[in-house]
């Protein structure tokens, strides 16, 4: 006897939609949370990121509306209600996977889940009402593992969650702080960077590569590294964090946010780095990768495969070595971005109700939501290259194009990518303001093998962003109209 089809082991991204989605496909699901539903993305990757994101941009706009014939005089960060604007979008995104749930009749159970079998799960029943503490055992046909992952944190950077941050932290300091160093250049790294440079804070970035953003290509970290030295960022690559060293340790959070003051004299923080330079910061953000949480939930005890970092392996129907059971999401450690994991448990979904689906991973967008923004798709020039392909490039700027010029953004380029052969878009990158949007328009021509020829005849809206893409397009023929 089982109490559900299926159970879902976490409820981030990959484990909310894996639930809704086999809910909709007919399925009787409990999905069990340990913490808050949403996940990482909801409470404190994605949206919180981007909220703050907003406020920062619009400072930045803010500091160059006279170029727009408007003159600002005296404003003002108010950093605690930025955070509280953040804080109320997430309580209402929240709100929202509670309300999906009831609505697809999903059951949420709260508690720290840990496996026992493969149609088994124990829960230390967490929730705040009368069965806390209590252990009790659910069963289910399958078991969906998406427990996602947390930050890395190395011991010689001396994390205290105070002085030396992760990303959650970075979420809200108690101020603005004065300085902040930021060890390593992925996209975390550069969006906390982004973030507070806008908000008037001295950032310095230290990467352990030779360029900021590793596994970009090297013309494109560049042009960051371009930006950031305009938003007087101090970029330093090709350099080790040896030591974080917080020489007295100041006072509690609390007390802080209760004097609503940074402190003075709060640069207590010493940073040494492998050339024996020591850079003294307030505050040091570890942003060097993010590890999955799978230890402690009974993969051992089960004998499903992991890899040599911990993340579960698993095929393109998202199941593991064990049948019955799947995995999706972060801690499966394919690609770590929410849209992945959500695509993951949908294709988990699909599988266990039946239906045959599989994860294609060719053709997945990824955006980092600097000012200006960066994201690509498919694969890169160099990449469909080593991969064999006669690869032609199109390019276009934002400088020749009318929207662009008209909202003040020109800094920016578009770089499509084909397939000699056949004419299809292979892959595409968009550095500039909107990209994140730009990127779906290429993502379903890499997706549905549409040619440059097609894309350049398929008439964009004037005056548009998009229009950069036919442009693009067209530049793989030598044609394009305003280069
Ligand atoms: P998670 O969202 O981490 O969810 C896992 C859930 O499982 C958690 O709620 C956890 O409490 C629960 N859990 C763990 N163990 C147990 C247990 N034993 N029992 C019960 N529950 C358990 N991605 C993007 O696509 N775009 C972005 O802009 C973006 N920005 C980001 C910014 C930051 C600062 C960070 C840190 C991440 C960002 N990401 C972004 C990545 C994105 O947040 C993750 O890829 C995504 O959240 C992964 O979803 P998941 O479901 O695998 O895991």
């Amino acid at each position: 006897m089982v109490d559900y089809d299926l159970i879902v082991i976490g409820a981030g991204s990959g484990g909310y939609v894996t639930a809704i989605r086999a809910a909709q496909l007919g399925a009787s699901v409990a999905v069990i949370e340990k913490g808050q539903v949403g996940g990482t993305c909801l409470t404190r990757g994605c949206i919180p990121t981007k909220t703050m994101v907003a406020s920062a941009r619009l400072v930045e706009k803010i500091d160059r509306a006279d170029q727009f014939g408007v003159e600002v005089e005296g404003y003002k960060v108010n950093y605690e209600r930025i955070i509280q604007r953040k804080e109320d979008i997430v309580e209402e995104l929240v709100q929202g996977v509670y309300f999906l749930f009831k609505k697809n009749g999903i059951d949420l159970i709260k508690g720290k889940a840990i496996l026992l079998n493969n149609n088994t799960v124990k829960v230390n029943i967490d929730n705040g009402g009368l069965k806390t503490g209590e252990i009790v055992q659910y069963k289910a046909e399958n078991i969906v593992i998406a427990t996602g992952s947390k930050p890395l944190l190395l011991p010689e950077f001396n994390y205290d969650g105070i002085n030396v941050v992760s990303s959650k932290e970075a979420l809200e300091f108690p101020a603005i702080p004065e300085k902040l160093l930021i060890i390593g250049a992925g996209y975390i790294g550069c969006e906390f960077a982004s973030i507070y440079s806008a908000l008037g804070c001295k950032v310095t970035v230290v990467e352990l590569m030779k360029q900021i953003l590793p596994g970009e290509d090297k013309g494109t970290a560049k042009r960051m590294e371009r930006v950031f030295a305009d938003k007087g960022v101090r970029v330093i690559t090709d350099t080790k964090v040896e030591l974080v060293e917080v020489l007295d340790k100041i006072k509690e959070p609390s007390l802080q946010k209760l004097e609503k003051k940074p402190l003075k004299d709060a640069n207590n923080v010493f940073v040494h780095l492998n050339d024996g330079e020591v850079i003294n910061t307030e505050k040091v953000l570890a942003a060097v990768g993010r590890i999955p949480v799978s230890q402690e939930i009974g993969l051992k005890g089960l004998g499903i495969d992991i890899d040599e970092r911990g993340f579960i392996m698993v095929n393109d129907q998202m199941e593991t070595n064990i049948p019955g059971i799947y995995a999706v999401g972060d801690v499966t450690g394919k690609v770590m971005l929410a849209h992945v994991a959500s695509a993951q448990g949908i294709v988990a979904a699909e599988n266990i109700m039946g239906n045959n689906k599989e994860m294609d991973y060719s053709s997945i967008p990824s955006v980092i939501f600097t000012n200006p923004e960066l994201a690509r798709t498919g694969i890169s020039f160099s990449q469909a290259r080593k991969m064999g392909y006669k690869v032609k490039k199109g390019r276009f700027f934002y400088r020749a194009n009318g929207k662009a010029k008209a909202m003040g953004e020109e800094n920016g380029i578009i770089t499509l990518v084909s397939d000699q052969e056949t004419g299809r878009i292979l892959g595409g990158e968009v550095f500039g303001v909107d990209a994140a949007n730009l990127i779906s328009e290429i993502t379903l021509a890499v997706k549905n093998g549409i040619t440059a020829e097609s894309l350049s005849f398929t008439i964009h809206a004037h005056p548009t962003l998009a229009e950069t893409i036919k442009e693009a397009a067209e530049d793989i023929y030598g044609v394009s109209i305003h280069s």
